[in-house]
């Protein structure tokens, strides 16, 4: 029964535009729907959302966002079943985390009613645009900015929440090759790393250009005292298999508790595979490499799922993984899609 009393509004496109967009050859996140939801924080509320035609916003020059970035996002997906039926994954959990991350950044918190309903009208009058091919769903954005003006170094006073969604295919195209980096820092304690505030990944592009250019695909983070443990791939949680165990660190303040990372957890626990939370270092991972014991490395976020890793580069060293048949990854990886796409029973209770 739904028992909520906010009102969200609804204004709807004149024309669709979905007529131009190929479904069959869907990028990641490069085409939008016809709407958006958008709610206003005024005079300390958050006002009521409104679902309307996918459209520029117009902020001030002055606007905070522009000079202090304080702005924060999530990411989560929509999927479609053979009946034609749409699920959410774990949704509370999303909600949970963008308060998580308005906290840190000073930034007033949604109430919970505001980020479902409002994500629930914008499904609804977006459906459609769910798509059905194998391995594409709709890739939602929800994010929340500053609006309110000013050039005095304080959180603004005014907000918009918005969200945005993207029908899409896969984040990358097979298996990618990452470097350790033993320079730069995503994160540091008592910095702003589990939000996920926007500035934390712009942070992450100039490394990350630099690791392309020698060839890599992405960069594996590791710890900014003296980067000597594994911290997270790229914008996804890390998972390394040395022989049967299934190793993930623990999230911290520099890490993003990944809500992927924590299903995998429980899947992986589930099978009867051996799993182990804790530290784990770069000499380790090295070591296990030389010896054979390095079986699997792989990334888990909603985007890309779960992204095995062909080889890793430390100190001018390339170091590969082998191709096993039948790996946790793909393992892993089937037993969550098959719950979001609703192939499976879900004994977690984690679909919506
Ligand atoms: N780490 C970082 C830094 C991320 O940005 C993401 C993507 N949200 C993840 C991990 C994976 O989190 P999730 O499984 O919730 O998408």
């Amino acid at each position: 029964m739904d028992t909520t009393t906010l009102k969200v509004l609804v204004e709807r496109a004149e024309k669709s535009k979905i007529g131009q967009v190929d479904f069959n050859n869907l990028s990641f996140g490069n085409v939008f729907t016809d709407h958006m939801l958008v709610c206003d924080y005024r005079n300390g509320v958050w006002e009521t959302p409104k679902v309307m035609p996918y459209q520029p916003i117009s902020l001030e020059p002055s606007a905070k966002i522009f000079h202090y970035g304080q702005s924060i996002f999530e990411g989560m997906k929509a999927y479609k079943d053979a009946d034609g039926a749409t699920w959410l994954f774990r949704p509370l959990e999303n909600q949970k985390r963008l308060n998580i991350s308005a906290h840190r950044m000073a930034i007033p918190e949604l109430p919970e009613e505001y980020f479902m309903e409002g994500l629930k009208a914008l499904l609804r009058t977006d459906e459609q645009w769910i798509p059905t091919s194998e391995g594409s769903s709709l890739y939602i954005r929800p994010f929340m900015l500053a609006s309110g003006t000013g050039f005095h170094a304080s959180p603004a006073n005014e907000f918009k929440f918005i969200i945005a969604c993207a029908p899409s295919g896969s984040y990358f195209s097979g298996k990618v090759k990452v470097l350790i980096e033993e320079k730069y820092s995503r994160s540091a304690n008592g910095g702003v790393g589990y939000a996920k505030a926007g500035g934390n990944y712009a942070g992450q592009f100039y490394p990350t250009q630099l690791a392309n250019e020698k060839g890599y695909q992405q960069v594996i983070w590791t710890d900014d005292n003296n980067h000597e443990y594994i911290e997270e791939a790229g914008a996804m949680n890390i998972f390394i298999r040395i022989n049967d165990t299934l190793i993930t660190g623990p999230t911290s303040d520099r890490i993003l508790d990944g809500i992927t990372r924590k299903s995998i957890l429980e899947i992986a626990k589930d099978e009867g595979i051996p799993v182990e939370v804790r530290k784990i270092t770069v000499s380790e991972v090295v070591e296990a490499s030389k010896n054979g014991t390095l079986k699997e490395m792989f990334g888990a976020g909603t985007a890309a799922v779960v992204s095995p890793i062909s080889s890793f580069g430390y100190r001018d060293a390339d170091y590969d993984l082998p191709e096993l048949e039948n790996s946790y990854a793909s393992r892993l990886k089937k037993r969550i899609t098959d719950i979001q796409y609703n192939k499976a029973e879900d004994k977690f209770g984690w679909r919506y």
